[in-house]
């Protein structure tokens, strides 16, 4: 029962998933990270480079493992036996989107519960649209995303 999974686009991953990953593997028993792959969005990092960089930043934690999905996220909890669903949450904003989400959720599926974890105050404005718009003029991302975001952003972009 106390295995999570975090699904979202981690495009990149940012310092506040990364708060959001550490505090849940302190959590639940297991928690997988699901990286979203919809062949209709337009992602600047692949599934593999978004998978590969939250593998490396969550390494430190034996209990957290990294799939990638192509599918509904419920279908894809149902396949691998995952009856809880965690999602971030930075604000009201945040929240009545994830609720909408939640609810949908809900009825393609009743046997899937949703769990919110609100951000530490930090990382309260952190999105990875921001950090891509910030990227992309060269800004000063330290504290945003971990090191090797940062690294992987500037390489993008150069
Ligand atoms: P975003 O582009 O908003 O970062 P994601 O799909 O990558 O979107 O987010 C995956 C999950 O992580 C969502 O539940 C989102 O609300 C949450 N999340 C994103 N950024 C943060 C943050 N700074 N603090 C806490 N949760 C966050």
């Amino acid at each position: 029962m106390l295995k999570a999974a975090f699904p979202g686009s981690f495009d990149p991953p940012t310092s506040g998933h990364v708060n959001i990953i550490k505090r849940a593997s302190a959590i639940f028993e297991e928690l997988v990270v699901v990286i979203a792959e919809n062949k209709r969005k337009n992602y600047l990092f692949s599934a593999v480079e978004r998978a590969d960089m939250i593998r490396e930043l969550a390494k430190d934690c034996k209990n957290v493992s990294v799939s990638v999905c192509d599918t509904l996220i419920v279908d894809f909890l149902k396949k691998e036996g995952i009856k809880l669903m965690l999602r971030g949450v930075r604000g009201l904003e945040d929240f009545s989107y994830e609720f909408e989400v939640s609810m949908m959720n809900k009825m393609l599926d009743s046997g899937i519960e949703t769990l919110f974890m609100t951000t530490d105050p930090e990382y309260v404005v952190i999105r990875s649209s921001s950090i891509k718009e910030v990227a992309s003029f060269k800004g000063n991302l330290k504290g945003m995303v971990p090191p090797l975001v940062e690294r992987a952003l500037k390489e993008k972009y150069s």
